[in-house]
């Protein structure tokens, strides 16, 4: 695609939303082709001092609001998603790079998690405790939070913001969301989609329009700022190790809660009984897919002694057949890094792998004379002698460790040694093996697989990781229960007032 056709579609696409942009001193790259697609205007912590005004403003009139009618509201976005599935998705291709197929599927994950929201609205359930005192009655309610800080990713634009959005809203809080600095389109139309289901649900006061659901442009500094706001009592953070390893700190110094989504480091088990055919379809997926830019994407490979040449060789031919191009174009499976930082810290990787031994197949820049501003890369095979220092860092590529093993509790021992745990898998037909890698002396990941890659998780479990990759959970199952606050009441409907444990104390009055 013409840099010249990207700058226009883009500003058609915004059109759609009702976006015009005036130009603004933050400028938006399409890493399609490397040119400026846009420029947005960026808030300084004035504005998002007033934000977070409006969002505590809003909180007062929005905890209000029974949750099922919350739930309308989510499922009038729903609504708006749907129709937009087309052109939303096609603009996060065009901002993050990733193939059209994808773009969509982050899309089709907003709706998922909308629907899931929608129900949770009529199930937010507190629990009956059984009171150990005659006449009393214990029980557990769930109670609105307050604003939520969400910072993300440039990788998924838009999916993550609506796993913490759509449960967070049902929940009675409000939203303040400051998005990648890569990808500020994306929220910008999610936000004016979510604008126009507030005006179909009727009824908001001007407090609701305006502090329901904000979005905070701009880096790191903004993300800092948020973080250490006290009328924020909850931060949800989606990014690097690095990043978190910041914002943790300052959320916790202020007794704030954080939801920290961050660095995977995923493997997978290929063992001697493994179906090769699905393995070898997973393995592209996971490793390739995105160009290797997903959290949960695969980047080191456990394959059984007997069985690795024979693996090796289907996936080198698997890897030659991979479409590298233009995400736009249909059949492309891997579209561009999302910059020069990320080439180079691939180069570095692979050179480091080279220096340590490894044979290394791919990995190399392409299309550098169609597109010599935008980068795009071989999907990397890497042969390791071992697990070493590099291959214990998240390096966010597509580059694939490969290390054979013969005996699988020491392969999930070496699975296990590195310091992040979010996403794993085991490929085998074997019961036994299958049982062992899910149970406690198996894999210590948030997410663990069977017959699957790591990658792709559906929005109905919890999602999220262990160790360094923050310990927060997302999406599905209870998650929502990071969005609320707890209340233990005791009831007295006797005529008496026992202490609990059986205390005494009284006088005579
Ligand atoms: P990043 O850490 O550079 O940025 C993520 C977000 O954090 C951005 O909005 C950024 O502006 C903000 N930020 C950066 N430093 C900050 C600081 N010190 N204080 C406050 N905010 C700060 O990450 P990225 O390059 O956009 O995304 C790639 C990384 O995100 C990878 O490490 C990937 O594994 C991770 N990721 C994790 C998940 C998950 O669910 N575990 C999902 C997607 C991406």
């Amino acid at each position: 695609m013409a840099t010249e056709t990207l700058f226009r579609e883009t500003g058609a696409l915004l059109a759609e939303f009702g976006i015009a942009l005036s130009d603004g001193d933050l400028p938006v790259g399409s890493p399609i082709d490397g040119s400026r697609i846009a420029a947005v205007q960026r808030h300084d912590r004035a504005d998002l001092d007033r934000m977070t005004a409006a969002a505590e403003r809003a909180f007062i009139a929005w905890r209000s609001v029974p949750p099922p009618r919350r739930g309308e509201l989510v499922r009038l976005f729903a609504e708006e998603l749907r129709h937009h599935k087309q052109v939303l998705g096609r603009l996060v291709s065009i901002e993050a790079g990733k193939i059209l197929e994808e773009g969509q599927g982050e899309v089709q994950e907003m709706i998922d998690i909308c629907d899931f929201a929608v129900g949770l609205s009529r199930q937010l359930y507190g629990r009956v405790v059984a009171s150990e005192r005659p006449g009393h009655r214990m029980l557990e309610t769930w109670h609105p939070l307050g604003p939520v800080g969400i910072i993300t990713a440039f990788n998924f634009p838009v999916a993550v913001w609506s796993w913490n959005a759509a449960i967070a809203l049902v929940c009675g809080d409000t939203l303040l969301w400051k998005p990648s600095d890569k990808t500020p389109l994306c929220a910008l139309a999610c936000n004016a989609l979510f604008a126009r289901a507030i005006d179909r649900f009727g009824g908001a006061s001007e407090d609701l329009r305006r502090g329901l659901s904000q979005v905070a442009i701009g880096g790191p500094e903004l993300g800092r700022a948020l973080a250490a706001d006290r009328r924020v009592p909850l931060v949800s953070a989606t990014g690097s190790t690095r990043m978190g390893g910041t914002v943790a700190p300052v959320v916790a110094q202020r007794f704030g809660r954080a939801i920290l989504e961050l660095g995977g480091n995923n493997g997978m088990i290929v063992t001697q009984s493994a179906d090769l055919d699905l393995a070898v379809r997973a393995i592209l997926f996971a490793a390739v897919g995105t160009a290797g830019q997903r959290c949960t994407s695969l980047r080191r490979l456990f394959v059984h002694d007997s069985i690795a040449d024979t693996l090796l060789a289907r996936l080198q031919r698997a890897y030659a057949q991979v479409r590298i191009g233009d995400p736009l174009e249909p059949g492309t499976l891997v579209g561009p890094l999302i910059g020069e930082h990320a080439f180079t810290a691939m180069q570095q990787a692979l050179a480091e792998a080279r220096a340590e031994g490894a044979e290394v197949f791919g990995g190399e820049r392409v299309l550098a004379e169609r597109w010599p501003q935008a980068y795009y890369v071989r999907p990397a095979l890497a042969l390791m002698p071992a697990q070493n220092g590099l291959v214990q860092r998240e390096t966010f590529a597509p580059i694939l460790y490969v290390m054979r093993y013969r005996d699988l509790a020491d392969a999930i021992a070496t699975h296990n040694a590195v310091p992040q745990g979010l996403a794993s898998s085991i490929f085998t037909t074997d019961l036994r093996e299958a049982e062992l890698f899910t149970a406690a002396e198996g894999s210590d990941c948030g997410i663990v697989n069977v017959n699957i890659g790591p990658s792709g998780a559906e929005i109905g479990g919890a999602f999220g990781g262990e160790k360094e990759t923050g310990g927060g959970r997302e999406a599905g199952s209870d998650s929502w229960k990071a969005y609320m606050r707890r209340m233990t009441t005791t009831i007295n409907y006797s005529r008496d007032l026992p202490l609990s444990q059986g205390i005494r104390f009284a006088v005579d009055a």
